[in-house]
């Protein structure tokens, strides 16, 4: 059978807690007794010292006692326990307790033996010490002590002994009580976030089959003060957060794609649609018109067949040693004709950069971002440098043209996106582009970001590792991916 955490934690710690304090409330009392107990015997031995000197006193030059003032210690004494009887020089009896008030010393012994035993369970006996009285160094008496030994305790002893226990009793009794409710509070603190957690997991669980639409919204409080709850709970939150935001993201992509399909297929229909009802000619013209609209349809699924390839790993980076700027170089040929008709220079500062990567995919990085920079600029400057970093090539790319807002910066690496939808539409962009740059990046261990577009034009840096070829010492680690800024990873709208 399980138990439940929170009685687990409330039973060990109260079983422990009442376990020590009646450990140390028995280590207090036994000491307690210990000490009180040699107090009580260095007492008793006083006082009998004290009994034999008062009756020393008594003693007269004559050669005998003041027997009067004897029965006056004699009895008093009695009270406290103590049955003195006195005798002279050659033995014979000058007074004794028992013959005097038979009654009162046994009443009194009754009371020690009844105390002693009764309450302490201290057995014990009578017991009888001699002590000779001298004057002048000479013997002229005995003092005889019977008392119940080896010690006992007067009332007042008695009492204060009674209540010392009963004090320590009590504080035990309500140390234990005190240490059983802060058991359950402090078991209830740590099993609720606990439960809350295991709770919140079971019912992500249990509607992870459900649509988003008709989960509730499943987050646990996350304000402990004990570091181990916080993590397990913002734990489950990010967890209930990331499977929301891959639903968001599933959904989204397939509305995308539907969106995305229709454009060029509605297109196509119409034109085919016109061509049967013999609206349109079906010339050379309106079949290249089809024609494009089916390359536009290829290009598309095949990008998003290369994008679905480096989300789920499928697709494998075929490294090979080259060097980066003669790649950007032949890329960059490429766009002389464009360059030349739009009037744009460009202006490339290439130093040699040895890299291991893969030489097709990073060829598509850099076209991709070639053909941007052309298609959003209209005349100006479009520059690249590169520059080492130690393990890492600086690959810069900036236009003159009409720029990335602020408000875009953060979304233009999903899917899909467009700063623009009528004129991206119109340049013939998808919005895929950028998210197969981002996710080849990341591919290679690098990132990438686009430049706060507080200048004219877009910047987009790239940072790559380089090659082992470069020998130089890794000092320098790629830039941390600042999110909604630098993406080395494929983010989420
Ligand atoms: P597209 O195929 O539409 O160009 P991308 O993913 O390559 O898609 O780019 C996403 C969006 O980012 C573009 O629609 C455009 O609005 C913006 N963008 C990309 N590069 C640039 C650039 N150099 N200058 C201005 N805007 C850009």
């Amino acid at each position: 059978m399980k138990h439940s955490l929170q009685n687990h934690l409330a039973i060990t710690y109260t079983v422990f807690v009442t376990a020590a304090i009646a450990v140390l409330t028995l280590a207090i009392n036994i000491f307690t007794g210990i000490t009180f107990t040699n107090l009580i015997k260095e007492n008793i031995a006083g006082k009998s010292e004290e009994i034999v000197r008062l009756i020393s006193e008594l003693y007269k030059p004559i050669g005998d006692f003041d027997r009067a003032a004897i029965e006056a210690i004699g009895m008093y004494f009695v009270h406290e326990g103590y049955i003195v009887s006195v005798k002279d020089a050659r033995g014979e009896q000058l007074w004794n307790a028992f013959y005097c008030d038979m009654q009162q010393c046994i009443k009194s012994i009754n009371d020690i033996v009844s105390r002693m035993e009764g309450q302490f369970g201290l057995k014990g006996e009578l017991r009888r010490q001699e002590y000779p009285i001298y004057y002048k160094e000479k013997k002229v008496g005995s003092v005889f002590i019977e008392t119940y030994g080896p010690f006992f305790y007067s009332e007042t002893e008695t009492r204060f002994l009674s209540s010392i226990n009963k004090l320590l009793f009590i504080a035990g009794l309500v140390l234990a009580l005190l240490s059983t409710i802060i058991a359950v509070v402090l078991s209830r603190s740590i099993a609720r976030p606990i439960l809350r957690a295991a709770e919140a997991a079971r019912t992500i669980a249990l509607h992870s089959e459900k649509g988003i639409k008709k989960r509730p919204c499943i987050r646990v409080p996350q304000q402990y003060e004990m570091r181990e709850l916080h993590d397990l709970s913002s734990s489950i939150n990010e967890l209930a957060f990331k499977l929301e935001e891959a639903e968001r993201r599933q959904m989204q992509l397939s509305s995308d794609i539907a969106h995305e399909l229709r454009t060029p297929l509605t297109c196509l229909q119409g034109n085919v649609e016109a061509m049967v009802d013999g609206v349109y000619e079906p010339d050379k013209e309106n079949l290249l018109s089809c024609h494009e609209e089916i390359l536009r349809l290829i290009r598309l699924v095949e990008d998003l067949n290369t994008l679905t390839g480096f989300e789920f790993e499928t697709i494998k980076l075929n490294k090979s040693s080259f060097d980066l700027a003669k790649l950007i170089g032949h890329v960059a040929e490429q766009f002389k004709a464009a360059a030349y008709d739009k009037g744009i220079v460009l202006d490339l500062n290439l130093v040699e950069s040895p890299i291991e990567a893969d030489y097709d995919r990073l060829k598509q990085v850099f076209m991709n971002l070639f053909s941007n920079a052309f298609k959003y600029t209209d005349s100006g400057v479009i520059s690249v440098f590169i520059e080492s970093g130690g393990c890492q090539w600086h690959v810069s790319i900036s236009d003159t043209g009409i720029g990335i807002s602020e408000a875009d910066i953060p979304y233009i690496f999903e899917r899909f996106y467009r700063t623009d939808k009528s004129r991206s539409r119109s340049t013939g962009g998808s919005g895929i582009g950028l998210a197969i740059v981002c996710a080849i990046i990341s591919a290679h261990e690098g990132s990438i970001s686009p430049e706060n577009a507080s200048k004219v034009g877009a910047t987009f840096h790239i940072y790559l590792p380089a090659g082992p070829a470069q020998g130089q010492p890794c000092t320098h680690k790629i830039p941390a991916l600042l999110e909604g800024v630098a993406y080395g990873f494929l983010p989420t709208r």
